[in-house]
């Protein structure tokens, strides 16, 4: 959240840093700055990791519709801002059984809302029951709710 001038002489600082061998856990909303920084990726959604792995693996392949949809989010010179998917995140107090971003998952399947899917995987692990989530089935869904909205 801070201004571009100053936010570019904090992460070089930082980059710096860690050149040198520190390790640094940085906590961000903004997945342009993870991207461009970290070596690793861990995408939390509601409380839990969703995702995590190399950060080309993620921003590149992302398995995980939220982890998809965060990067659909990003701004660039062609596109407006567009929220690819609705909602709201859950209530903290009451957060909904299953996946915990079942509510708001355009993929959503019928086990979803029962079953908690755990972190899978090797290098790259993310946690939900499409095991062979693509992108583009986030895209196709989305447009189809859109359209079903006459949005
Ligand atoms: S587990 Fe189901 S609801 Fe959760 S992200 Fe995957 S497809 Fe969507």
């Amino acid at each position: 959240m801070l201004d571009p001038s100053l936010r570019a002489g904090v992460m070089a600082v930082l980059s710096q840093l860690r050149d040198d061998g520190l390790a640094i856990l940085l906590v961000t909303h903004d997945l342009a700055t993870a991207a461009q920084t970290a070596d690793r990726i861990a995408v939390m959604y509601a409380g839990r990791i969703v995702e995590e792995g190399s950060a080309a693996s993620v921003v590149r392949t992302p398995r995980h519709p939220y982890t998809a949809a965060l990067l659909a989010a990003l701004p660039t010179l062609e596109h407006k801002i567009e929220a690819p998917v609705g909602g709201e995140p859950p209530n903290p107090r009451q957060y909904p059984p299953g996946c915990r971003f079942h509510v708001r998952c355009p993929l959503r399947l019928a086990r979803c809302a029962v079953d908690v899917p755990v972190l899978e995987g090797a290098d790259h692990r993310a946690a939900c029951h499409l095991a062979d989530f693509q992108p583009r089935d986030l895209e196709r869904a989305v447009a189809r709710a859109r359209a079903v909205a006459g949005a």
